[in-house]
């Protein structure tokens, strides 16, 4: 029955699917570990802008023994997974972004598509989609200012974020003749909207559709389809009242006095090399915002602003409102959860295969 393979999970934000793994227990297949990284995290959660998911993909079958994480993929931190015989690579921030028109050894990110693919290496990026996750990147920055309450200060511009309904189920209907009998059999239901649908151009072809429901026309939605399972296959259902977006706001009980006296533990957890802020100023509300945070935070009414990096002049206009700056350099607001991701990675994928972080992976400003 439908119950046996798909678990509602309705406290967190986690994609939840029939996907069954590999049964061996040193590899995955590649197709299994990507379904089970987009259950850890939506990828339809990332920006539009983004360009995030697999992005270079050996000829199949691809086993995966080691996953191989890292925060920017260098030709050094390449030459790294290589000797450690990563299969996969994760890298946060996505190597390849801008469109390539050619694959030769000219340029640096030419190379890196060229060494993956030599040595039957993927490359996968989650970016902002494991900002946007509530276990993810800004959850983790958050960690470093102790205990807090928080909320999203912008909400997320994924191109597909639902407006309304509490759970989204998505499906591939198994024949497409059969796609406006379904269709209409679920409009039927109160409180279901149909998002999208398409057909889709993967290897099997086949119609996928994406509905969003209340809490109580998902039950109603299940039903139909454990009663009419001869349409539709790898169903997918994701809460989503818990999701967090890109950007996090933190009202604090801790903050009077933080930066003045506790600037070094903050430091400390965030691989902190530089930082601006006006000792004068109290601390009660903090925005943050991993990465570059500029565009994100301007205009948000807060007494600190932390991030990794912010243009001299916004800094400037944050300084002329009052406001305190923490710059950290971009990556160091980012890389520090790589060791929290490879340990919920563990959890998540029942130690099935091995997940290493790069050592060479690093900031590239150092401050001296
Ligand atoms: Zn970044």
């Amino acid at each position: 029955m439908l119950s046996s393979r798909v678990r509602l999970v309705a406290t967190t934000a986690r994609l939840v699917h029939s996907q069954i793994y590999s049964s061996s227990r040193s590899f995955m297949d590649l197709k299994a570990l990507l379904c089970s990284l987009n259950d850890f995290a939506s990828l339809s959660f990332a920006e539009s802008w983004d360009n995030v998911g697999l992005l270079v993909e050996p000829s199949p079958p691809h086993t995966v023994n080691t996953l191989f994480l890292t925060n920017d993929l260098t030709e050094e931190v390449m030459e790294e997974a290589l000797q450690k015989k990563a299969d996969l690579i994760l890298s946060y921030h996505p190597p390849i972004f801008r469109p390539m028109k050619r694959i030769t050894w000219k340029t640096w990110k030419e190379r890196l598509v060229i060494r993956a693919l030599e040595n039957r290496v993927g490359i996968y990026s989650p970016h902002t989609a494991y900002d946007a996750a509530p276990q993810g990147v800004n959850s983790w920055l958050a960690k470093g200012l102790g205990v807090c309450t928080s909320r999203p200060i912008h909400p997320s511009k994924a191109p597909d974020y639902p407006t309304e309904g509490t759970h989204r189920v998505e499906f591939s209907v198994t024949h497409t003749q059969d796609l406006d009998k379904v269709v209409s059999s679920l409009k039927e239901i109160a409180g279901v909207s149909v998002t999208s649908f398409s057909a889709r151009a993967d290897d099997e072809e086949q119609t996928r559709l994406s509905l969003n429901c209340t809490q109580q026309a998902l039950m109603q939605v299940v039903a139909f389809l454990s009663q009419n399972r001869q349409f539709y296959q790898k169903t997918e259902i994701l809460s989503l009242e818990k999701v967090i977006k890109d950007i996090l706001c933190y009202s604090a009980v801790l903050f009077d006095k933080f930066i003045c006296k506790k600037h070094k533990v903050v430091m400390k957890a965030l691989l902190v090399s530089c930082f601006l802020y006006r000792e004068e100023s109290p601390v009660k509300v903090v925005a943050l915002c991993a990465g570059s945070g500029s565009s994100v935070l301007q205009g948000t009414d807060a007494d600190l602003y932390l991030t990794g990096e912010m243009s001299h002049h916004d800094v400037l206009d944050a300084a002329s409102q009052g406001i305190s700056v923490i710059l950290c350099e971009h990556s160091n607001t980012e890389r520090g959860f790589l060791s929290d991701l490879r340990d919920m990675l563990h959890a998540h994928l029942e130690n099935k295969i091995n997940i290493i972080l790069s050592e060479t992976d690093r900031d590239p400003l150092h401050v001296i």
